[in-house]
């Protein structure tokens, strides 16, 4: 299992040997220990990026399509031992680490035929007298910042359209989490990326290591996942260089049920958009905005499912106890719990799957993510009371909605204020469809046509006749 930095196609120890240590969080035990690299470490990584960018941005895009074929194949032969990995670093049950992993991979296969399709475009100019001809080239060298709820897809979503586009870059992933994205570099090498393409940057000074290479002028891009509050402090340093920025922050997503939904597919959809990931994820429905005449119905067949549903720890003490912290705000403001509530006894951070009804607007759970396995019930009484409570949020990243009239959901899906909506279906994230968020869940978006663009350049040329 690699657990140095991967620098130039080497692997190496950080400056003077330092390491920290990763947490298996269903047991609280050490798993492994990694590089802890230093901001001379970083700088080496990004020095790696761009000494290779100019070669690299000059390779056949059929070349750079292989290798990330190449990839997804090594990654879906190694299902199982990367799942396996997974689970030990983060925590989700092995069947969520498998999802993850067909996913992540799937990245790969996309971007690996979107690299033959980069084009341009040859126009005559109005006036007659030039010709505009235009062109995309890859942005450069890319600093790719990655949360631990999703310690492989958040990667290739960064990493796949960015060797399909020609760029390189350093990747820093979760300091939680870092042992997936190393695993996944190895892959890389093994798929023929060359040496430099892409550098691996482990580190628990984050700040102070990622900070000098947003502010070096030779780095062209920030990419990043994760809270919304680090990220507005990312958007300040990237200032500087005034970079080419991607956002892809926290979430708060409403999940309606509006009174001529199918309860059947609503309760199954609940299900994947609560437990997706064990509720750790940006897309996971915080809020359930549910019709007064369905609630009662709704809230106990959903609350029957989450009661057999299975128990993965959370990531790490701190994220168990902010979930705990938020129900017990919601009891206390007479919130009744019907399934869950309780922190269990023993060993790792475990919090069942909780359903809560009676919850006022004025719960912390309301406007904050819970990132947890807990669903809160709200009710409404009409369509736009449902859209107002939707978009009562900072966030404004995916929104799920149940109704069975086909004209109630095009209102629906025009009046929300998200990226991402689904309807009727508990589940939107695709490879094949730009995912993102508008408002304080940030901006660019990742898969789809759309994600290779956030790291190409269009360079117009005038041509005189
Ligand atoms: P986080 O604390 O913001 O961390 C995310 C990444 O940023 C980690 O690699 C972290 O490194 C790094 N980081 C922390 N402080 C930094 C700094 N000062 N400078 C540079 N990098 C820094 O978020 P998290 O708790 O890991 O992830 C959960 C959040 O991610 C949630 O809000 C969730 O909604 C969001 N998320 C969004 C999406 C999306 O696509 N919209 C997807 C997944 C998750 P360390 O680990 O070393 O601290």
């Amino acid at each position: 299992m690699p657990n140095q930095l991967f620098i130039a196609g080497q692997w190496r120890d950080a400056e003077g040997g330092a390491t920290f240590e990763v947490e298996n969080p269903a047991t609280g035990e050490t798993l492994a220990t990694v590089a802890d690299a230093s901001v001379a470490d970083g700088k080496a990584a990004l020095d790696a990026a761009v000494a290779v960018q100019d070669d690299w941005a000059r390779t056949a895009p059929r070349d750079r399509g292989e290798i990330l074929r190449r990839a997804f194949e090594i990654i879906t032969d190694r299902t199982d031992e990367l799942a396996e990995q997974m689970t030990a670093e983060m925590g989700k049950p092995i069947s969520e680490s498998k999802t993850e992993i067909a996913y992540g991979a799937e990245f790969f296969r996309w971007f690996a035929e979107e690299a033959v399709r980069i084009s341009g475009r040859y126009s005559v100019a109005p006036n007659g007298a030039t010709r505009l001809l235009t062109l995309k080239q890859p942005v450069g060298p890319c600093l790719m910042i990655t949360p631990w709820n999703f310690p492989l897809a958040m990667g290739t979503r960064k990493i796949g359209p960015a060797v399909a586009a020609g760029c390189t870059m350093v990747i820093k992933p979760a300091s939680l989490t870092p042992l997936t994205m190393l695993s996944l570099g190895e892959i890389m090498a093994e798929a023929g990326l060359p040496a430099g393409v892409l550098n691996i940057v482990t580190t628990k000074s984050t700040g102070k290591v990622m900070e000098p290479l947003i502010r070096d002028p030779r780095l062209r891009k920030l990419t990043f996942t994760g809270s919304t509050e680090v990220g507005r402090s990312l958007i300040e340093q990237s200032a500087e260089q005034v970079l080419r920025v991607s956002m892809e922050l926290g979430g708060n997503a409403p999940f309606l049920v509006f009174e001529d939904a199918d309860l059947d597919k609503a309760v199954e959809g609940a299900m994947l958009a609560k437990m997706r990931n064990l509720g750790e994820a940006c897309t996971a429905a915080n809020r359930f905005i549910v019709h007064e005449s369905l609630a009662e119905e709704f809230a106990s067949r959903f609350a029957a499912k989450m009661a057999e549903a299975p128990v993965g720890p959370l990531v790490e003490a701190k994220q168990r106890d902010k979930v705990a912290e938020l129900v017990d705000d919601a009891k206390e403001q007479g919130a009744k719990v019907l399934t869950g509530g309780e922190v269990p006894e023993g060993a790792g951070y475990f919090y069942p799957p909780t359903v809560l009804t009676h919850v006022p607007q004025q719960a912390r759970m309301w406007q904050e993510e819970i990132f947890g396995p807990v669903a809160p019930v709200f009710t409404f009484t009409d369509d736009d009371e449902a859209l107002r409570m939707a978009n009562d949020t900072e966030f404004g990243l995916v929104a799920y909605a149940f109704t069975e009239s086909y004209s109630r959901a095009i209102k629906v899906y025009e009046g929300l204020h998200t990226g991402m909506v689904g309807i009727n279906q508990g589940v939107v994230s695709n490879p094949s469809a730009p995912f993102g968020g508008m408002k304080s869940s940030g901006f660019g978006r990742e898969g789809g046509d759309e994600g290779i663009e956030e790291y190409l350049e269009t360079k117009y040329v005038g041509l005189a006749l």
